[in-house]
Order: structure tokens, then sequence, then C-alpha cells
């Protein structure tokens, strides 16, 4: 079984039951997969919700009656996929595959009393996957639920999200999150999300250096005129590293005047939205630098920026 942190109100919802088919909407690390995860263990627990954690079906560590399909990043032929995704062959049967897809697993009957396939960033479902799915949907079988993980409704198949109950999660307190731990730094790039706290605590080595060579990134914005490349590139290994390096790179900016923090925050904003809606990162990292640099030159010659 899983445990749960937070998110209350979900829970007591989730407790009656109230779709076959969910849609968890929210931003990455805050607990949408734990919560579809306690969900399953509630719909077969012997008690009911919310799962006791002692019976038969709550002591399996691997649940036989709950799926998780994920986006391969590599295509059947085993190239690397220019974006991951999830495959048409995850969900509806298809000739000559070997595995098992997520409509065939959900029509069979299950182990104990209800299956729960859950659907991680159902914003990467194509069409064909998504279509298929739907019809599922419109007759799921009595023990079938279906959990759709996704950062937004908007960013789903309307066909899907319109026939899916949408249940919001956000970024959690922080004193829930105090609960785990007084690593102030581990806290900080939390930004509420237990997932993130997680990665955070377990490597505060990694942590703090990322956030050191993010501030250094922003420091050594006004120098040498001809290090745009390098500075593409050093921004490159930050974002490729094991910790978000924005939320360090938007702290940064924490000493700038208003206006001109206000200019680099929405340069930001920006590339991250490039990079979901998977424009060429070099191209999305190059524009940020140049953006950037030009900011902190205006800055430095006292132009508008600097009120
Ligand atoms: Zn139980």
């Amino acid at each position: 079984m899983t445990e749960v942190i937070g998110h209350e109100r979900q829970r007591r919802l989730l407790a009656k039951r109230p779709a076959q088919s969910l849609l968890f909407v929210g931003p990455e690390g805050v607990g949408r997969r734990t919560v579809a995860r306690w969900f399953a263990y509630g719909l077969n627990c012997e008690r009911g919700f919310p799962p006791c954690g002692s019976c038969p079906s709550c002591r399996l560590r691997h649940h036989p009656d709950l799926l998780e399909v994920a986006p391969r990043s590599h295509t059947k032929s085993g190239q690397v996929a220019r974006r991951p995704q999830i495959r048409l062959d995850q969900i509806a049967p298809r000739e000559g595959s070997e595995e098992v897809s997520l409509l065939e697993w959900l029509q069979t009957a299950p182990r104990y009393r209800a299956k729960v396939a859950v659907v991680d960033s159902a914003h990467l479902l194509g069409e064909q996957a998504g279509n298929a799915l739907l019809k599922m949907l419109e007759e799921p079988p009595a023990h079938a639920y279906l959990v759709l993980v996704a950062p937004s409704r908007e960013a789903v198949l309307p066909t899907l999200s319109s026939r899916s109950l949408t249940v919001g999660f956000g970024p959690l307190p922080e004193r829930e999150l105090r609960r785990f731990t007084s690593d102030e730094a581990a806290l900080r790039y939390s930004e509420g999300a237990v997932g993130r706290l997680k990665a955070a605590l377990a490597d505060p080595a990694g942590l703090a250096e990322a956030e050191g060579a993010a501030r250094a990134w922003v420091q050594g914005l006004g120098e040498d005129p001809a290090a745009l490349l390098a500075q593409t590139e050093a921004l490159r290994r930050l974002a490729e590293g094991p910790f978000d390096p924005w939320v360090f790179v938007a702290r940064a900016f924490g000493s700038w005047p208003p206006a001109a923090r206000r200019r680099a925050l929405e340069a930001l904003l920006e590339a991250r939205e490039a990079l979901e809606a998977y424009v060429a990162a070099d191209l999305v990292y190059t524009r940020l630098a140049m953006t950037l640099r030009r900011l902190h030159a205006e800055l430095r010659s006292g132009s508008t920026v600097s009120r």
C-alpha cells in the first residue's frame, strides 16, 4: 500500500466512487499518481475506504488489479521517438503484439474487487489511442475504473476530458511537508510537491550544486559578449541535470529591479512552455540566453528596465 500526504478533500470525494472515469490534473510531483494508487487500494480493500493497510489486498506491494501505463520514449522499431508518446498498442489490442493492452486488461475480471488502469501523461495520448479508450469510457465494465493523469484538463483530448470527472490537485501547504523535514533548501525547492521534496532530500549536495550553478549562470550573463554559445550550453547542462533549474534561475533574479525581474520571469515562462510543446531545446535555450543577456545589458546601461 502507498502512504499519501495531504489531498484530503480529493480523497473524501474519491471514497464515494464518484465516477468510473477520472481525470487527475495538477503540477508534476504533487501526488496525482500516489492518490490514484490509493484509490485502487481503497476500491479493493475488504473494509473499503480508506484502505485499511492490513487485509490481504492492502498488504500487496504490487497489486494485480492496478495497471499503470506511461509514455514510451522509443518507437516500436526501437528508435528514439521525437517526443515520448503513449502508443496505440499500449491501449488497444493489436495483431502480433505480445503485450496485453490496457483495454484487454480492463475487460478481464479483477482478482479482488475492482480494476484500476492509470494512464500517466494522458496528454500524450494520440488520437487513435484516445479513440480506442473512448469506446471503453462509454460502456465500462462494472468493475473497471480509468484514471487519466495530466497537467491540465485543456491538455487532454476533449473527447476524453468531457467523459471524465476532473479532480484537481494543487501544491501542498508547507506545514504538510514540514512533517517530513525541516531542510529549508529542500522545502524551497519542493514548491509544495512531495515528489520534488523527496528528490531534494535524496541528494542535498546535488541540490546545492544545481542551485549554485544556476546562480552563477545568471551572474555570468553580463560577462564576455562572445560567451552566448557557452551560456547556452551551460543552460542545457543545467536543464538536463536531476533538478529542475528554473526555480533556481527565477530566484537568482531576486535582486534585479522589478521591471527587469518581471521581463526575465516572462522569458523564463515562455521558455518552459516552449519546451513542454517540444520546441527544439537548443533553440529555446539560445533564445532565453539572448533575452536575458539583453536585459542584463539594459540594466547595466541604466535604461528603462532598471526602474
Ligand atoms: Zn484493506
